[in-house]
């Protein structure tokens, strides 16, 4: 690969070697279990993840991390469990009507579920109350294994930011698959990767660099993505 590609899937896989040499191998998503990624990915939805954290350790307290304690649970009590991740009303029916799929189509088994072809699976996941796309992404990437990207707010600023990303379609679906699709491409020129590691990886150090770095004021000064950033402007002068 060249080192001076301006290709953007090129450029932005180049990214991910260079944070990879500044943070090294991840293997991350801050819950133990896939149900607890579950619960994690819906709970996580427009809160902090200390929040989920609270929402987490009641429901384990309560027996009900686990797919059969969710089903004894009354919708009233998950609510009051998972009242410290905000929007329980809207959160606790959510995580219910996956349990509800799950027994009704999967035997109550989220090894069948893990199963599905990943397409039909994303398009399940979809089709349920309070899941949009980076939802459904966590749960078939960290729950269940299925090589898929997360493309979350820290991938789509830093891409907007360095010229990879047409801000224009913004967070909306169109945008939030732009985004997925740039990344599948970063990574098609390998083909005997283990996707759903890379991908894995990938998420964890661009929210690495996020969190240290790229935050709502830049400190670019500092970050391991500094020479890329200057490289993109370069590019923009030229042209
Ligand atoms: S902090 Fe600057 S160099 Fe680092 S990712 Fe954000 S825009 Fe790029």
């Amino acid at each position: 690969m060249s080192r001076h590609s301006t290709d953007p899937a090129r450029r932005l896989r180049r990214m991910h070697d260079e944070l990879e040499r500044a943070y090294g191998p991840q293997r991350w998503w801050p819950a133990e279990t896939p149900i607890e990624v579950i619960l994690g990915a819906y709970l996580t939805q427009n809160t902090s993840w200390k929040a989920v954290e609270v929402s987490l350790a009641n429901l384990r307290n309560a027996g009900a991390l686990n797919v059969e304690g969710l089903r004894a649970l009354s919708i009233e009590h998950l609510r009051d469990l998972i009242r410290p991740s905000g929007f329980y009303t809207r959160k606790a029916p959510a995580i219910k009507a996956f349990i509800a799929m799950l027994d009704a189509e999967f035997g109550g088994s989220l090894d069948k579920l893990g199963d599905t072809p990943t397409a039909a699976l994303r398009d399940r996941l979809l089709a349920l109350p309070g899941v949009g796309t980076e939802t459904a992404d966590a749960i078939l990437l960290y729950a269940l294994g299925h090589p898929v990207p997360v493309a979350d707010e820290y991938l789509r600023r830093i891409a907007v930011r360095h010229g990879l990303l047409d801000p224009a379609p913004g967070k909306n679906r169109k945008g939030y698959e732009a985004l997925v699709q740039l990344t599948r491409s970063a990574f098609a020129f390998d083909p005997d990767a283990n996707y759903a590691q890379l991908f894995n990886d990938f998420h964890a150090l661009t929210v690495a660099v996020g969190k240290a770095y790229c935050r709502k004021t830049p400190d670019c000064a500092h970050c391991p993505l500094a020479a890329d950033l200057q490289m993109s402007r370069k590019e923009q002068k030229k042209a």
